[in-house]
């Protein structure tokens, strides 16, 4: 921490949520399994959602997993911190999730979708909204298609969710990027306990976008359509 920290008001900050946000691909995964992982201080959100269960998942610790129905009746008892919908399930963020981290003095990490973190933003004071950025769209696409496995037309709707996600950067307390992974994990860590700001980045998220349509017009969509044709 630099003196120009502490006059910004930097020093230890007490256990808050923190809301992970980054377009597919860019780790978001991976940081958020290290600082659960690596310290007791961190604890995952536990999100309900409608869909299925992949294979491996399992109930109460990857999600838990609601029919519509009860999921309706959660939302009506006020039992979410936020919820919306996410390519058509329902995801949410149970209160109790929150509260228990509370009062254990945990930081609560939670994975959800741009419109979630601006609810948490607006009911809940103290949370900490981190977007992740990767070093590059080159980078980015590379971690994406590293697997292998993905569709075409998977791939096109996770570059179609980052334009959106994208454009909800200048909403959020911190922009971090994630090019080496423990440092992008030390600069997190630096945030939400001792409030550290990290230095602006030269990434630039209207570029990135605009980068991202790019690929979409020329090397997607013609695939998804040829695809859809065939
Ligand atoms: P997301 O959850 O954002 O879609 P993942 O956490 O699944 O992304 O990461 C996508 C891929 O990128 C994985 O193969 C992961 O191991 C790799 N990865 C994550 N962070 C880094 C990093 N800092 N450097 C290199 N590879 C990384
Ligand atoms: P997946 O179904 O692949 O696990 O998650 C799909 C998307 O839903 C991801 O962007 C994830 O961050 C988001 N998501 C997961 N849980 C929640 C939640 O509780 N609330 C919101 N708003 N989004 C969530």
């Amino acid at each position: 921490m630099t003196v120009s920290d502490l006059k910004r008001g930097a020093g230890p900050r007490g256990a808050a949520p923190v809301v992970l946000a980054a377009t597919s691909g860019t780790g978001k995964t991976t940081l958020a399994h290290r600082l659960v992982d690596d310290s007791d201080r961190y604890v995952f959100s536990v999100s309900a959602t409608t869909r299925l269960p992949r294979p491996g998942e399992r109930d109460g610790v990857d999600y838990h997993f609601l029919t519509q129905d009860e999921f309706e009746r959660r939302v009506e008892r006020g039992a979410f911190a936020e919820w919306a919908r996410v390519h058509d399930r329902l995801y949410g963020t149970p209160r109790s999730e929150l509260d228990a981290a509370s009062a254990r003095g945990e930081h609560v990490v939670l994975d959800i979708d741009v419109q979630g973190a601006r609810q948490i933003r607006a009911s809940v004071p103290g949370a900490c909204l981190i977007f992740v950025l990767p070093p590059s769209v080159d980078i980015m696409m590379a971690r994406l298609t590293g697997r292998g496995t993905e569709e075409p037309a998977a791939i096109a709707r996770r570059l179609r969710s980052a334009l959106v996600e994208l454009q909800a950067v200048p909403e959020f307390d911190y922009v971090v990027v994630n090019d080496d992974l423990e440092e992008c994990l030390e600069e997190i860590r630096g945030i939400v306990e001792m409030g550290v700001a990290p230095a602006a980045p030269a990434q630039d998220a209207e570029a990135f976008r605009n980068e991202i349509t790019r690929i979409l017009d020329e090397d997607y969509d013609p695939q998804v359509q040829q695809q859809e044709r065939e």
